[in-house]
């Protein structure tokens, strides 16, 4: 028998409502802050991830899947949003027509990752990018807009760390700092953080292994004037709309990240992250666009709603046809599609089972009521609507019947 992929996964119902309960809290406050859908492909260039998101990230050495097709074109399977909506933006020219742009996107991103709860090879990203605005404002109002998407959906328990990494005047510094610091233990450091001292000591922080263990003790970055000007900004826009506290150790585990990083974090498992984002003022201009500043952020649908957890989603009440006999398929059938038309919930049409076995597939659908035809309902134009839960049974005629099991579900 064929046989789920590890890390992969089947979501049935109630489950699968989440993920669409979700979604629509996130389009009906991307709505409001007027961000536009952009749906993105789902395979791209390797070299697109390689160049943006970075060549000495977990996501790019370790976790993406690269494959070469069959006409030789070396691609991947996103692993994560951003490159390919500053790709679209450069590619459809908005530099010229409409510089300024708010894109949201819903989609599926994969990682070959060790799977775990809250850690999946394919999963669901929500995720806003707002290009060509560098004032703070544009930092405040991500970050209030995520905000409302958990709050809207329901998750409560989770705190909000940001930090600025500073510009390209400011971050040498601090990567020199670091890397002198880190320089003296650099023995005690996993294999990993080991080579990432030389090529962005900034990740070891963000390190899974050894990250936990330099709190309060590594030197805290020094900000240039406009960088200290700008996060402070943020953070006054921010005081009194949303509980925030700076953390100096966030880092960020992505190459394009520029002054504010920020995560939304529940629980203390490593997978802790429900959202993360920042502003990455360079990256445009590093995929071949004019300077352009940006900021954006993703969330995770999965780690969202293992935060919140399940709520009762109510089923709508429904009715479920039976025939009693063949002459009468084609009426029932019909008759469906009519309750249907009045908006009801309609199931039905086992019609090469006995009755019996329509009336058990009637409680399975969890049905409020059966509406039974017969051939003497047939020659009576009415049908038996029959309520599943007190087992009264009343005749109702065909003409009527949309309108009132309309009145009674
Ligand atoms: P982590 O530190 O947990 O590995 P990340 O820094 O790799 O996260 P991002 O690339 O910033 O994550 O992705 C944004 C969000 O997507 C994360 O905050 C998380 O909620 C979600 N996410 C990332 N990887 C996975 C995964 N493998 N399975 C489920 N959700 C994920
Ligand atoms: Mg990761």
């Amino acid at each position: 028998m064929a046989k789920l992929v590890r890390g992969f996964r089947d979501i049935f119902e109630p489950q699968s409502k989440n993920f669409t309960q979700l979604e629509n809290c996130a389009r009906e406050v991307f709505s409001l802050y007027g961000f536009s859908e952009l749906r993105l492909p789902t395979v791209e260039q390797k070299e697109l991830f390689v160049k943006s998101t970075g060549e000495t990230t977990d996501i790019v050495q370790k976790e993406m899947y690269a494959f070469e097709d069959a006409g030789h074109r070396q691609l991947a399977i996103r692993p994560e949003g951003t490159p390919g909506v500053v790709r679209a933006y450069l590619e459809n020219n908005f530099v010229q027509q409409a510089p300024v742009q708010k894109f949201y996107y819903i989609g599926n991103m994969f990682r070959a990752e060790r799977p775990q709860a809250g850690r999946y090879r394919e999963f669901e990203q929500i995720g806003a990018e707002y290009i060509g605005n560098s004032a703070p404002a544009a930092d405040a109002e991500v970050i209030l807009m995520l905000k409302d998407i958990v709050a809207k959906f329901g998750a409560k328990n989770y705190t909000v760390k940001i930090n600025s990494l500073g510009c390209d005047k400011c971050r040498p510094l601090y990567r020199q700092a670091l890397i002198d610091f880190l320089s003296k233990e650099k023995d005690t450091l996993c294999e990993n953080c080991q080579t990432r001292l030389e090529k962005n000591p900034l990740r070891v922080l963000d390190c899974k292994i050894d990250g936990e263990r330099f709190k309060g003790r590594v030197p805290t970055m020094q900000l240039c004037p406009e960088c200290q000007a700008h996060f402070d900004e943020v953070q006054r826009l921010l005081k009194g709309k949303i509980n925030f506290e700076v953390d100096p150790m966030l880092v960020r585990g992505l190459d394009y990240y520029s002054r504010t990083v920020f995560e939304f974090q529940a629980g203390d498992a490593s997978q802790n992250a429900i959202a993360a984002g920042g502003r990455y003022d360079t990256l445009v201009k590093n995929m071949g666009g004019p300077a352009t500043p940006a900021i954006g952020w993703a969330m995770g649908a999965e780690r969202v709603i293992l935060s919140r957890g399940d709520v009762e989603i109510a089923k709508p009440k429904s009715v479920y046809f039976v025939s009693m006999d063949k002459a009468c398929n084609e009426a029932a059938f019909n008759l469906m599609q009519a309750v249907r038309a009045a908006g009801v919930r309609t199931e039905g049409g086992l019609f090469d089972k006995n009755i019996k076995g329509q009336m058990k597939q009637a409680d399975r659908c969890g049905a409020s009521y059966a509406v039974i035809i017969g051939s003497d309902e047939l020659a009576a134009r009415e049908v038996t609507l029959k309520d599943l839960q007190t087992g009264n049974q009343q005749k109702i005629s065909f003409d009527t019947l949309p309108n009132e099991v309309k009145k009674l579900v």
